[in-house]
């Protein structure tokens, strides 16, 4: 197949290329960059079955193509808020001209939709069926909004113009490519560990939430898009449940050196807590679950970020 992936030179895209490119299919990315990194797929480039687009999702394009994985979105809190009625337009006016596409070329269209679409949730774990807890005015709005709008989209163009759509709900994904300067809490505390410097928990680190190591999401990812049973909305993630005070001890066992456990104020709107119900997951993706530990995969991420910090 010809597959276009939106966001694929950022952290999940570069990796959903790896396996697509490896299952012999074509691969087109668009990436405006703004996250993602020409590194990340640098060793695609000079593959014929490649192509890489610079090219915002906010603007219209045109592409022949049988899918499409529309990831293009700034995933980091920090990123995402540094203009969040960009990060809003790239939701809404990125769904749109993806559905829109896959409308005309009938192409099967998928959603890398979030757990923020649960906001703080009172539910826990957060089965699908439930419809969050999300303020609509804060610092997180222009994300959690975002996708809540596309999946609106993605489902209205499904029933409307019977457009052939998967909406999956990802979890805390982790892992190899993610930014150094990326802000999320497993690349800081990576970095921040192998820096010596203090590791920075926000607020009291009782927090929680449950981490996905990222080949364990983006096999989930394909055997989704290959199943025609349902569209979604289904959780992709890894119910391991930890606080960040946890998280801060395991990473700095796992690094060593000297770095001291230091609290800064909690981000308004911080969900306290977030864990996905995968009943959903494991009954239609032929028993799909993570394999990947969480001390496992923050060792294949501390090898990663050893020789680049
Ligand atoms: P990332 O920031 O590494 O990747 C996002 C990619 O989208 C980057 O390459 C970036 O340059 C590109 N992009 C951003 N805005 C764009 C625009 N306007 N036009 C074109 N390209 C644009 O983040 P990620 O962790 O790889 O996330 C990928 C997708 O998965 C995002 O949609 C994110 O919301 C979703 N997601 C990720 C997680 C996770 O834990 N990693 C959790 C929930 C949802
Ligand atoms: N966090 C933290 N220190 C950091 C970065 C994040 O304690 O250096 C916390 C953050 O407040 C949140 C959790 O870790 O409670 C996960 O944050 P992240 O930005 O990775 O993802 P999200 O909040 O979107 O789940």
């Amino acid at each position: 197949m010809r597959i276009l992936v939106t966001g694929g030179a950022g952290f999940l895209g570069s990796h959903l290329c790896d396996r697509l490119i490896g299952q012999g299919h074509e691969v087109v990315v668009l990436d405006n960059l703004f996250t993602g990194r020409k590194a990340n797929i640098q060793h695609l480039l000079g593959n014929p079955n490649f192509e890489f687009v610079r090219h915002d999702i906010i603007d219209p394009f045109k592409f022949e193509v049988d899918q499409i994985y529309n990831l293009a979105c700034p995933a980091s809190p920090p990123h995402y808020q540094y203009n969040p009625i960009k990060t809003i337009k790239t939701s809404v006016m990125g769904s749109i001209n993806c559905l829109g596409l896959a409308k005309r070329v009938r192409a099967r269209v998928f959603q890398a939709s979030t757990s923020e679409v649960y906001g703080d949730p009172a539910v826990h774990p957060q089965p699908e069926s439930y419809w969050g807890n999300v303020n609509p005015i804060g610092k997180r709005s222009c994300y959690d909004e975002g996708k809540r709008c596309a999946e609106t989209l993605f489902f209205d163009y499904h029933t409307e113009n019977k457009v052939d759509i998967r909406v999956v709900r990802i979890f805390n994904t982790y892992g190899p490519r993610m930014h150094e300067a990326d802000g999320r809490v497993v690349s800081n505390f990576i970095v921040q560990a192998l820096r010596g410097q203090d590791i920075t928990i926000y607020g009291d680190g009782s927090q929680t939430r449950s981490f996905c190591y990222v080949d364990d999401l983006i096999e989930g990812f394909l055997r989704f898009m290959a199943q025609t049973e349902i569209v979604g909305p289904m959780n992709l993630g890894n119910p391991g449940e930890f606080t960040m005070l946890q998280l801060a001890e395991l990473t700095l066992k796992l690094v060593g050196g000297k770095s001291k456990i230091v609290h800064k104020p909690l981000p308004a709107d911080d969900p306290k807590q977030r864990r996905p119900d995968i009943t959903l997951a494991k009954k239609v993706l032929g028993g799909w679950e993570p394999k990947v530990p969480l001390e496992e995969g923050l060792q294949r991420t501390i090898a990663y970020f050893r020789g680049r910090v």
